[in-house]
């Protein structure tokens, strides 16, 4: 086990090949299979949920995060129709006055919006206010009605074609996949006329998914890593903040444990996309590119892995392109609207 996780660790290393290309930002930029490129690090702009489902952003809460971030060197900013603060980001990058062609903008397509996908992201558009995204990604192989209440069963390769399309009118970039599975993405890479160029799926120290990671990397899609932290700040069974093994890392570099972490994940060759509306933390998450862990360190951040994945919505497990493993019981539906109950499929 240890010898294999030191093979991905090193080539993890080997990928992550860097071109230069200047747009005034903090992080190298990755090529991409397209022929395009994107910053090795970016801002997410996910809030979660709190007691009342999913929280909205409060005014400026977004627009400011976005503006700090392009202002303090990042050039990468990850939002979502299904995260309903696409005005928020478009309103930051005008705010922000660092120039559109500099800024990597990601969307991506809601799991209710699969019926007519340029459609959808004509509309996405219009919200931030933009004329082309940097990279659209299909949020997830599931898919629902418009009202969300209900599962539709739409074929990812059909919806795939549609994204395609999206391409070929040069609205979106890039285009890509969020939360496939292996078998998802080998299916889609079978009947694909344009390759996916990323893929966005949580990794991090307590989910580091070597086989996924491999297999993009095999096929030269890059991984976009969602939920870089984990649980470091949480309470719960994986590697936390406190951890002696991260903060003698963090001593020894004078940096802060977070930074320790987003490094080890650049190093690995996966893009994190940390979230922060916090301006000091915005400022502190980017600023991991003046040193480098040793391949010895790697291999002991390697360990902290124990396959527990901190994104987990059991509660649509039942839908047949769910890409996670089942649970026994699944969880309820944090989702606002849904009262709490879970989708059915008729
Ligand atoms: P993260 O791992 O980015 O953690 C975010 C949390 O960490 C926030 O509570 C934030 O608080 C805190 N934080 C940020 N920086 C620091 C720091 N330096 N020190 C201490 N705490 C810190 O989790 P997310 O789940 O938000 O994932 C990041 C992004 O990935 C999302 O915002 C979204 O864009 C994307 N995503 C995509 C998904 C998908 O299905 N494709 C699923 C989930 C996420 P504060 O804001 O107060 O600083």
């Amino acid at each position: 086990m240890q010898s294999a996780n030191m093979l991905w660790v090193l080539a993890g290393l080997v990928v992550a090949v860097y071109c230069d290309v200047q747009d005034g930002g903090k992080a190298p930029r990755i090529p991409l299979n397209d022929g395009n490129s994107m910053p090795a690090l970016g801002l997410g702009t996910f809030l979660g949920f709190d007691e009342n489902g999913q929280k909205e952003a409060k005014e400026l809460e977004v627009e400011n995060a976005v503006s700090w971030a392009l202002n303090a060197g990042y050039r990468m900013i990850d939002t979502a129709s299904a995260y309903k603060n696409e005005e928020q980001v478009g309103k930051g990058v005008r705010m922000s006055l660092i120039p559109r062609e500099d800024v990597f903008l990601v969307t991506k397509l809601g799991t209710n919006e699969k019926e007519d996908v340029v459609g959808s992201l004509k509309k996405s558009l219009e919200r931030l206010n933009m004329s082309y995204v940097d990279l659209y990604l299909i949020h997830n192989p599931i898919s629902f009605t418009p009202d969300h209440s209900k599962y539709l069963v739409i074929d990812y390769l059909d919806t795939w074609k549609q994204m395609e399309e999206a391409w070929k009118l040069g609205l979106a970039k890039s285009i890509g996949i969020s939360n496939f599975n292996i078998s998802q993405m080998e299916r889609l890479l079978e009947h694909c006329e344009v390759k996916p160029a990323v893929l966005q799926v949580e990794v991090n120290l307590n989910l580091a998914q070597p086989r996924l990671v491999q297999f993009c990397q095999q096929h030269s899609i890059t991984v976009m890593a969602y939920s870089p932290f984990g649980s470091l700040f949480e309470s719960g069974p994986a590697p936390q903040a406190s951890d002696p093994t991260l903060k003698a890392l963090a001593q020894k570099y004078e940096k802060t444990v977070a930074q320790i972490v987003l490094r080890y994940l650049v190093q690995l060759g996966v893009a994190p996309i940390p979230k922060s509306v916090n301006k000091p933390r915005i400022e502190q998450n980017i600023d991991i590119f003046d040193f480098s862990l040793s391949p010895e360190e790697m291999q002991t951040l390697s360990l902290f892995n124990i396959n527990y994945r901190k994104v987990w919505p059991s509660f649509w497990q039942d839908h047949p392109y769910y890409p996670f493993e089942h649970k026994d019981v699944p969880d309820q539906n944090p989702f606002k609207g849904s009262s709490g109950k879970n989708p059915s499929s008729d």
